[in-house]
């Protein structure tokens, strides 16, 4: 296993003077095939992501690995740790309230200046250039900010100047309680087919601090700037081979091995159909795989206060009128059908009146009035 490698990053210090510290397992690949970032956790509560890395490094010690793969769990130490009583939170920095994962960078303003000095240099350099050119950034970000960096840039910044070094990211987040859904760049839709993930959001190119986002959106702008110019850069041909996918695993606070362990074969059978390893006995399996556009996927806000009890089953298309949840209001139960009429009676029936693929819904039965119940796909179609 002298391929395999394990070192310790330092990503902050805690009040105490405790080290903050991120694991990062590097496997090297024996050619100059295309190199893959995964991490997980980066939302305290959604810890599946360590088992699957768990599964991938288990798995990779018995395959031959082509390009360079760099693993990072409990990519978020503070979120990994942010308990309240019995529940993870670790969606959001406790003192800032900004979301974990919207501090990652990206300055738009590179790709026009790049571009003029990239003119008439192939592809291969132009990759190697702007690679480079974004980890200057980050890295320039991360050590010359004379006035400082927030707990969680620090963090995102090392985990992006990690991911900038790969062709290929993954981010392994969960749902609340959630199907497994994968978020995908409009561009690299033809991927999406070699994930076991039955749920795909196509994404458009807009930046808005996620890591799936800082990784894809520089290349794609490149692509774009070189194509108004009528020049030809394709960041999905074989010798570039641009993608970055948020996988969603499913629920929040819990990890199961064995659904991990299939988790990583289907992260394998894409890294296969990308030439990162060379195993092709692990193959996407067949099933119906449903896209949506992002404009398209729909938050549903409860109506009204009370009890839920969540009746949409996730991946399977409920027809207009067919009901989402069911709200319990006791305070409304009286022993009288007057009563019941005048105060909306003990039990309320929510649908829509259009069909939807349910995806998500909120972790608890109890809501307030505005809480987002459900997250669904519309006008989604067939892969
Ligand atoms: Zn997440």
């Amino acid at each position: 296993m002298n391929n395999f490698s394990k070192e310790v990053m330092h990503v902050g210090e805690m009040a105490s003077g405790a080290a903050l510290t991120v694991p990062v397992y590097r496997i090297k690949g024996d050619s100059d095939a295309p190199s893959v970032y995964i991490q997980a956790n980066m939302h305290g509560a959604e810890v599946q992501g360590n088992a699957v890395i768990f599964q991938l490094l288990e798995l990779l010690k018995n395959i031959d690995i082509k390009g360079n793969i760099t693993l990072v769990p409990y990519a978020n130490p503070v979120a990994c740790n942010h308990k309240n009583g019995e529940y993870t939170l670790g969606r959001f920095d406790p003192i800032t309230g900004v979301n974990w994962n919207r501090m990652y960078h990206f300055d738009e303003s590179i790709i026009k200046p790049f571009v003029r000095d990239s003119i008439g240099k192939d592809d291969a350099t132009i990759e190697a250039n702007f690679k480079q050119l974004m980890i200057e950034k980050i890295e320039q970000k991360l050590e010359h900010n004379i006035f400082g960096l927030t707990t969680g840039q620090r963090i995102a910044y090392q985990l992006q100047r990690l991911a900038h070094q790969a062709d290929l990211v993954l981010d392994l987040h969960t749902g609340p309680i959630s199907s497994k859904h994968l978020y995908c760049p409009e561009y690299a839709q033809e991927s999406a087919q070699y994930f076991d993930i039955p749920h795909t959001l196509l994404i458009p190119n807009e930046f808005g601090g996620a890591l799936d986002e800082a990784t894809f959106c520089p290349w794609w702008y490149l692509q774009e700037a070189f194509t108004e110019l009528g020049i030809k850069f394709s960041i999905s041909s074989k010798a570039l081979n641009k993608e970055s996918f948020t996988v969603e695993l499913g629920s929040q606070e819990q990890i199961d091995l064995d659904v991990a362990l299939d988790d990583a074969k289907s992260i394998l059978a894409y890294l296969q159909y990308k030439g990162v390893i060379a195993a092709p006995e692990y193959q996407p399996q067949v099933m119906t795989r449903y896209g949506c556009y992002l404009k398209d996927y729909k938050a549903y806000y409860s109506p009204m206060g009370g009890m839920v009890d969540y009746l949409a089953e996730f991946g399977k298309p409920l027809a207009a009128g067919e009901p989402l949840a069911r709200i319990l209001r006791m305070d409304n139960y009286h022993f009288g059908t007057d009563d019941e009429t005048e105060n909306g009676g003990p039990l309320h029936y929510l649908s829509l009146d259009h069909e939807v693929l349910p995806i998500l819904h909120f972790a608890s039965a109890s809501v307030n009035q505005g809480t987002e119940l459900y997250k669904v796909f519309t006008n989604f179609f067939e892969l």
